[in-house]
């Protein structure tokens, strides 16, 4: 029973955690190009053991739940029949009895309602921090939870260093509200900070997708159709081939378009915080027939989680850091969230830094005001010792030019008494 549930938590876990999947096993499923059949897509043994022995060092700039640790799992046989057993998107309410961490005291979860800001401003391009390419022979597997393909895609070069592509995956209807608006979908492109573990150095570049038939044959358009969106879709426990090399920059256009960033958790279980989100705000196209074809595999409600509250996080426009998340203190521009203090935590940062200048400035005055001191008491110091031996000179002087007086006296006697004598 308790390796049986360890295998729930870890199918469970791997959706959107950054899980790594292997590549297939060789000869388990050979893509056909253009052949799409499914069939070929028991979930094949995967011996999966994270990427990395053990996470390095604890990293955890914000101290949100990176607690969750690590779990290494080795699966031997098929666990299709398992799968989705330990929760579901049918009672997202009852979450939080098996992952505590989804319960509604937990404060900084995913995914949000964000309120729109100044779009006058020039937006900042994610497209300049991502590098993606073409990968050839993936899959696209339903694994009870969300539509994913794995498959190493590239990487978001952040501060601290890079985050690798580790899959993307499907919510329909879409997860994060933008002003309240739902759209109609939503793509996650999970990353992994390179050497990172488990849930830890998450980043998950969210476009939604709105519907429109009006899309032509566009980029994005030709990306979804090649993973089987307007055709077929695979069944629960099932993988497909997709037909064509996948490349993420299909959605450079949305790349290049501004984003949000602000700091949230997996909107999955186990819900794990301290997950680093970038929504961009340009939507890409999916047609009524891809949606359809969709919730024939996930059936109202779908597979999204409903908006958490914010209680006080900020969420930028157009800046890959919060205050302090990469270690560094440069923030400006600030979503603010009405009716949810948004700010707060900000204004704290931004408080501790005045404070903290402010603190060094003086701690600077203080200092030249003491050197000043000291050089004045040094140089009157001086200066009395100077006079004394100025005094102490023309004292001496004085008796010298005295006893020179006596000396020519003298003499001049003596040469009186010569000239008498
Ligand atoms: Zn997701």
């Amino acid at each position: 029973m308790w390796r049986l549930s360890v295998v729930a938590f870890f199918v469970a876990f791997a959706p959107v955690c950054g899980y790594v999947a292997p590549p297939p096993t060789k000869g388990s499923a050979s893509p056909t190009r253009g052949l799409r059949g499914r069939g070929q897509g028991h979930f094949s043994p995967w011996a999966e053991a994270t990427e990395q022995a053990e996470a390095e060092a604890s990293w955890n700039p914000l101290g949100l739940g990176f607690a969750l640790g690590m779990v290494i799992v080795l699966l031997t046989s098929s666990p299709a029949p398992s799968m989705a057993e330990d929760w579901d998107h049918n009672d997202i309410p009852g979450w939080n009895k098996k992952f505590p961490m989804c319960s509604q005291r937990s404060e900084s979860q995913s995914p949000v309602d964000i309120k729109e800001v100044d779009a006058s401003k020039p937006p900042q391009s994610l497209a300049d921090f991502a590098n993606y390419n073409p990968v050839s022979a993936t899959q696209i597997v339903h694994n009870g939870h969300v539509m994913q393909v794995n498959g190493k895609f590239g990487q978001l070069r952040l501060p601290d260093g890079e985050y690798e592509v580790k899959q993307f995956h499907f919510h329909f209807p879409a997860e994060h509200k933008i002003n309240g608006k739902l759209a109609a979908g939503e793509m996650h492109i999970v990353h992994q900070r390179k050497g990172a573990s488990g849930t830890d150095g998450l980043a998950v570049v969210g476009i939604l997708l709105s519907e429109t038939n009006n899309a032509g044959n566009s980029e994005e358009i030709k990306f979804l159709t090649n993973l089987g969106f307007g055709s077929e879709l695979p069944v629960k426990g099932e993988k497909t081939n997709n037909a064509d090399m996948v490349d993420l920059n299909a959605f450079k256009a949305q790349l290049r378009s501004g984003f949000y960033h602000y700091s949230g958790s997996l909107t999955t279980p186990p819900c794990s915080e301290g997950v680093r989100w970038y929504v961009v705000n340009q939507t890409a196209p999916v047609t009524s027939a891809m949606i359809k074809t969709f919730k024939e595999r996930f059936p109202e409600p779908g597979d999204a989680r409903p908006v958490q509250g914010l209680n006080g996080r900020p969420v930028l426009l157009n800046h890959l850091s919060l205050a302090g998340e990469f270690d560094s203190p440069s923030l400006i521009e600030v979503l603010r969230q009405p009716g949810l203090n948004a700010d707060t935590s900000l204004e704290a940062a931004k408080k501790r830094i005045k404070q903290k200048l402010e603190r060094s400035m003086k701690a600077i005055d203080d200092e030249a005001a003491a050197k000043k001191k000291a050089l004045v008491d040094e140089s009157e110091k001086k200066s009395a010792l100077l006079s004394e031996k100025i005094n102490a000179l023309s004292e001496r002087r004085q008796a010298a030019r005295l006893a020179q007086l006596k000396a020519e006296e003298a003499e001049a006697e003596l040469e009186a008494l010569e000239l008498i004598g």
